[in-house]
């Protein structure tokens, strides 16, 4: 018996959590968290009470209850008697929370399979925030003797034993778990290291895509997993739809055209916002910042990021090409002439290794040479502006997404309301979708020729009907193939 039952990614753009059984494998596709479905109840100030474990997401219908799943710490807190684990593993398509965001719910014995890429986006987001529990779960709810005296107390994520890190497979090349036969298959998005499947089970093949574009900058990639996904004459595709009824044809190179014609010619500042872990829109302004004689400038955590890619050999702009900023903190002393020691202080541990190189960059440095600089600088870090104190022909480069929300809509006024104030109005909008167009959605299914075909990840399902036998998936419901 082979089944497939979508606990996410249905009538909605993510959220992806897919179970797979194949006779007695069970795996996950992906195990993310639906953007849309947690702003139903949830905002930046109120969220899943942590003291109820994963109470909050089972009974807002964030997660499925299902035994065998979730992190014992949890579990135990929630009164639920210990579980034998009862999945085989997580298929990882890509690092986006879409698609992983509910990974600090699972039992970290479950092995998580992706690329090298993805591991090392996890790795970066992991060290570089407090809360951050994909690969590494800080054992909650847990006494434990105190070292001196007599008593107990709270086991510390900052003990060796208060964190367990999850199994982690790095693949490249084709794996099995139990019945099945896994090829990993890369394609390009706007997140490095994103994957699809092919999974041989005992009804056929399953391609499942994860997120998908064919206009960045690794086009031949998605060509390659279409033509091999193709070969497997599948019985069934799960295809990604975010943009089936877009038919928008820009490409990263426009953005890159976009951008170095607008840094022509420039005197002042350049400064622009482009999503963090996006390698690939980064190495774009790299590209159009050295084509103008400037230098791009880059936040801590992209530096933590290029380090992690160039350590794993994985394709990225090289750290020792770009400047990164190293903002003022706690007590500033970063620009002061003062003993480095002191400086250590203003900094996480996980910041010291670049502090002190040469291609740090202080505010100080931004100031004074501010024709030199494409300075990535994202809402968080706006602040610095009264720092940096941009000169009167700044120019400014927004390359998100446009707001869908109104959390987002707000924030973009914020945005605004800072460049209004100092005065830099020179702006232009310039962004390329991580998603595949309508047009090459249906190219892709009509090369692919599943047998069956189920969207996800997708506000317009019923738009698949016509490109092949389309078996529109409900939430929770199992479908058999
Ligand atoms: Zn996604
Ligand atoms: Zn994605």
């Amino acid at each position: 018996m082979t089944s497939l039952i979508c606990f996410g990614g249905v009538d909605e753009i993510g959220g992806n959590k897919i179970l797979l059984e194949d006779k007695s494998t069970r795996v996950w596709l992906d195990f993310g968290m639906g953007f849309g479905t947690a702003a139903n109840f949830y905002s930046e100030f109120i969220g899943p009470k942590k003291c109820n474990g994963i109470g909050d997401y089972i009974a807002l219908g964030l997660a499925p209850d299902l035994k065998g799943l979730y992190r014992q710490d949890y579990l135990k807190k929630m009164k639920r008697k210990e579980e034998e684990k009862e999945f085989d593993a997580i298929l990882l398509t890509h690092a986006h929370f879409d698609h992983n965001g509910y990974f600090n719910l699972l039992r970290p014995d479950i092995p998580v399979y992706c690329s090298k890429g993805s591991e090392c986006v996890m790795k970066m987001l992991d060290a570089t925030s407090f809360t951050s529990e994909f690969l590494r779960e800080k054992k909650s709810f847990t006494l434990v003797p105190k070292k001196r005296g007599d008593g107990l107390k709270r086991l510390d994520a900052r003990d060796p034993e208060g964190v367990v890190e999850r199994e982690v497979v790095a693949v490249n090349k084709k794996f099995s778990i139990g019945s099945l036969e896994v090829t990993p298959l890369p394609v390009d998005h706007s997140l490095p290291g994103a994957l699809a499947y092919a999974i041989e089970t005992s009804k056929g093949t399953i391609i499942y895509s994860g997120d998908f574009r064919f206009h960045g900058l690794n086009e031949e990639k998605t060509r390659k997993f279409v033509e091999k996904a193709s070969a497997f004459e599948p019985e069934c595709m799960i295809c990604e739809g975010t943009r089936i009824d877009s038919e928008n044809t820009e490409t990263e190179q426009d953005v890159y055209e976009a951008v170095t014609g607008f840094c022509k010619d420039s005197q002042a500042l350049v400064i622009t916002n482009y999503p963090v872990r996006d390698t690939d829109r980064m190495a774009t302004f790299k590209k159009a910042a050295e084509d103008n004689e400037r230098k791009l400038v880059v936040s801590l955590k992209q530096a933590f990021l290029l380090k992690e890619f160039e350590q794993a050999g994985e394709p990225a702009p090289k750290l020792s090409e770009v400047n990164v900023y190293i903002p003022r903190k706690t007590w500033g002393l970063i620009t002061e002439e003062i003993d480095w020691q002191y400086v250590l202080g203003d900094y996480d541990p996980w910041e010291y290794e670049f502090l002190q190189e040469k291609n740090a960059v202080t505010c100080k440095q931004l100031n004074e040479n501010q024709e030199e600089f494409v300075w990535r600088c994202d809402f968080f870090e706006l602040k610095e502006l009264i720092d940096v104190k941009p000169g009167k022909t700044t120019k400014y480069v927004w390359s998100v997404t446009e707001p869908f929300d109104t959390k987002m809509e707000l924030n973009q006024q914020i945005v605004m309301n800072w460049l209004n104030h100092f005065n830099i109005n020179d702006v232009i909008h310039k962004h390329v979708s991580g998603h595949a167009n309508g047009q090459d959605i249906k190219e892709t299914i009509q090369t692919i020729k599943p047998k069956k075909l189920i969207p996800v990840h997708t506000e317009h399902a019923k738009d698949f009907q016509k490109l092949a036998n389309c078996i529109l998936p409900e939430k929770a419901e199992k479908i058999e193939l």
